[in-house]
């Protein structure tokens, strides 16, 4: 294990903008040792009072849709305009790959050369919950060392947009055109939570139907209630290789950015996304401990069993093991 810096050497790099310092901060948090859990706890209490000020932007779309070209070019333009860009993957399929696909070197070359911009992929982890806390975690690290923009990527195969969705301000969805199924796969509650649809590959022969494509989902889209930031959710068709539709896309979110901070929804959304984070932690601790508790151990087979026959009914199984884990809890502190 490489040596680990003092608290006050952390938080001084990563508020100076320092990246080597800013990455060596991230490993804490992504670690699994005890001491190293008890670091990036302070190290995040020292940061605390400086993260926050980006827009946070949620990208997803299935894999092939172009998410690395697209946040490549958006990421190059934000740069150019003098933005620091930080971007964050959640990767839940790196497991199978035995690594982080979203890691793979060669994807975003050119902006991970930029002096402005910063990528980090996710540490491959157990549970998704455990890849979406070090994601919250690390966004709160780049905001204290002065990104302006954070963005997230997630593979679009599943739960990750919706955590996703929990952790950003604004939530960008890819989508192809003709690309056979309409919704390619794509559940209709994620379309529901994004704030624009861009169809992407508008460019060449596929112009025309990405125009059609996105004349469908406007329609579509019509009929949905007004989002509760006031913002209407848009669909346009950009080009992330060509660079079509992306500076008016930077200025769509920075106009969402004005409409929510004025009408009071920005913070109102942040501070009910870190309530919902606090009680999501809460769950899983809860839901360890009872699988981790001995005594649960030792008796669920048995339990489990009498279900499976039919002897015991579900709900009462699940009240006695409750009742169990409730009474020797004090035996194994949580
Ligand atoms: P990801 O898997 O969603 O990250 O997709 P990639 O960015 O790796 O792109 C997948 C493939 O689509 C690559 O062969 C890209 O060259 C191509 N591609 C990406 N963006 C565009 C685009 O805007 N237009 C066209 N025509 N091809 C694109």
């Amino acid at each position: 294990m490489r040596k680990r810096l003092s608290v006050v050497e952390y938080t001084k790099g990563i508020l100076s903008g320092d990246r080597v310092v800013l990455s060596r901060a991230i490993t804490v948090i992504e670690s699994k040792l005890d001491s190293d859990k008890v670091l990036a706890k302070q190290i995040l209490r020292e940061i605390l009072p400086f993260s926050g000020n980006s827009i946070r932007i949620g990208i997803t779309g299935v894999p092939g849709v172009g998410k690395s070209t697209f946040i490549e070019t958006f990421g190059k333009h934000l740069t150019s305009l003098g933005k620091r860009v930080a971007v964050l993957t959640i990767d839940p399929s790196s497991k199978r790959s035995g690594g982080s696909i979203l890691g793979d070197k060669t994807r975003m070359e050119t902006l991970s050369n930029d002096s402005l911009a910063y990528i980090r992929p996710s540490a491959a982890r157990l549970s998704l919950g455990g890849v979406a806390d070090n994601t919250r975690e690390t966004m709160l690290l780049c905001e204290a060392a002065g990104f302006e923009v954070i963005i997230i990527e997630t593979v679009g195969v599943g739960q990750s947009e919706i955590l996703v969705h929990g952790m950003t301000d604004f939530f960008l969805l890819l989508m192809l055109a003709g690309a056979g199924d309409e919704l390619q796969g794509i559940k209709k509650g994620i379309i529901e939570m994004a704030d624009v649809l861009v169809i992407n590959k508008a460019d060449g022969a596929n112009q025309n139907i990405a125009e059609e494509a996105m004349g469908t989902y406007r329609n579509a889209l019509h009929l949905s209630p007004k989002s509760a930031s006031g913002h209407i959710t848009q669909v346009v068709t950009a080009s992330g290789l060509e660079g079509k539709g992306i500076p008016e896309l930077w200025n769509m979110i920075s106009d969402y950015q004005k409409l929510t901070s004025d009408n009071g929804y920005f913070i109102r959304n942040r501070q009910s996304q870190n309530l919902d984070w606090m009680h999501e932690r809460i769950r899983q601790a809860l839901e360890s401990a009872f699988y981790e508790n001995s005594v649960i151990k030792r008796s669920i087979p048995e339990i489990e069993k009498l279900v499976r026959e039919e002897t015991e009914l579900p709900v009462v199984a699940a009240e006695r093991l409750l009742a169990l884990f409730l009474t020797k809890k004090s035996e194994e502190p949580i």
